[in-house]
């Protein structure tokens, strides 16, 4: 029997109408979808099939959500994995934990969301949800209570009196510089994202960003002083914190994941779309994080392939060999790193307070940014 006439038929199954152009290839629904998604199931393989992992016993992992296109729509592709993999004969896979904080307990002017809470839960039965608000990190974290007075000096008059939401407001409210409030604002919500894995016996997070994000992410994290920082920010692997991170959607743009979501209506409900950085803002305004972001979404569009090679580069990257006695800083938690074995320029033979933070993170203190 003759097939119906097609107007664009998709470059892969030749049965339907394209609908969309990815990489230049016009892909009906079907074959789009299952295009993006082949990228993520690759990446996470080795969860599905217990790659040097047990076989038997729980495979515990946490996807942070921030209601953000690039983690919404990793969840997305992550439980329609699980949906296989709940059938029989099907490979042991992994449980699945999903972590929330709270966008208004991060920024004041965001929605509290908790009606998507709720259709998050009944549109991903396979996995279990938490929802946190950003000043339960002293509760996670207990000695960050001494840590960020300490971090702000003088800036800060402390009142242990206050409640732990007051008293992490105060705090970040001592961070001045567009720059370091993104830096400060990144390491307490991986801080508390790390514990909170640890507290619910993680093997391992998925992290929900794209290749130009992780482009961004790594050429900010080299204009920060957080070089020695991007293996773990941006590779897959083991990272400092005993805890496996892997970023599934490193194959994917997101544009890219833009089209995927328009696709599911269920994503549209969640989704609570970026600000875009309006033109008019000042560039001195702006954090250097979302100058690269700006930066990169402009240049990613023209020069795709260069993008990419930041982020392969960087996925390459062997852990610093730069030294290091052992000691982590207070704040970010990570190995203070000495260039040639001698000390850290920050550090001082007096009691300052500075010793306890690597040369990133003292950098962004108030007073200094
Ligand atoms: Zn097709
Ligand atoms: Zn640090």
């Amino acid at each position: 029997m003759p097939g119906k006439e097609l107007s664009d038929p998709c470059m892969d199954c030749r049965d339907h109408d394209a609908i969309l152009t990815i990489r230049r290839r016009r892909l009906c629904r079907n074959c789009y979808i299952r295009f993006v998604s082949y990228k993520v199931l690759r990446r996470t393989e080795r969860y599905r099939f217990r790659k040097g992992i047990p076989k038997t016993g729980p495979c515990k992992l946490l996807l942070p959500l921030s209601y953000g296109l690039c983690s919404s729509v990793l969840l997305h592709m992550v439980h329609e994995q699980m949906e296989q993999l709940s059938k029989p004969h099907s490979p042991p896979g992994f449980d699945l934990h999903v972590l929330i904080i709270e966008p208004s307990s991060i920024s004041p002017s965001s929605p509290s969301h908790d009606r998507a809470f709720e259709s998050l839960k009944q549109r991903f039965p396979l996995a279990s949800f938490t929802q946190l608000p950003l000043h339960s990190i002293f509760e996670l974290v207990p000695n960050l209570q001494h840590i960020l007075p300490n971090y702000a000096g003088q800036a800060l008059a402390d009142d242990t009196s206050r409640s732990p939401k007051e008293r992490l407001d105060a705090f970040r409210a001592t961070i001045t510089s567009a720059t370091s409030i993104a830096d400060v604002d990144f390491i307490l919500l991986n801080r508390l994202v790390i514990a909170f894995a640890k507290s619910i016996d993680c093997l391992g997070i998925l992290w929900g960003d794209s290749d130009d994000r992780l482009a961004a992410k790594t050429l900010a994290n080299v204009a920060t002083g957080r070089g020695s920082s991007l293996t773990w920010q941006v590779s897959d692997g083991m990272s400092p914190f005993e805890l496996e991170f892997s970023f599934p959607l490193r194959d994917l743009f997101t544009a890219e994941l833009q089209n995927y979501a328009i696709l599911f209506s269920e994503l549209t409900d969640i989704i609570v779309p970026d600000t875009p950085l309006s033109e008019n803002v000042l560039t001195k305004n702006l954090s250097i994080d979302q100058l690269m972001m700006r930066y990169v979404s402009s240049q990613g569009e023209k020069y795709p392939g260069v993008m990419s090679n930041v982020t392969r580069t960087a996925n390459k990257l062997q852990a610093s060999r730069m030294s290091t006695d052992g000691s982590k800083c207070a704040l970010c938690a990570t190995f203070i790193c000495n260039s040639e074995g001698v000390l850290n320029p920050t550090r001082s033979t007096n009691d300052s307070p500075s010793h306890q933070f690597c040369y990133a993170c003292d950098r962004s203190r108030p007073g200094l940014s």
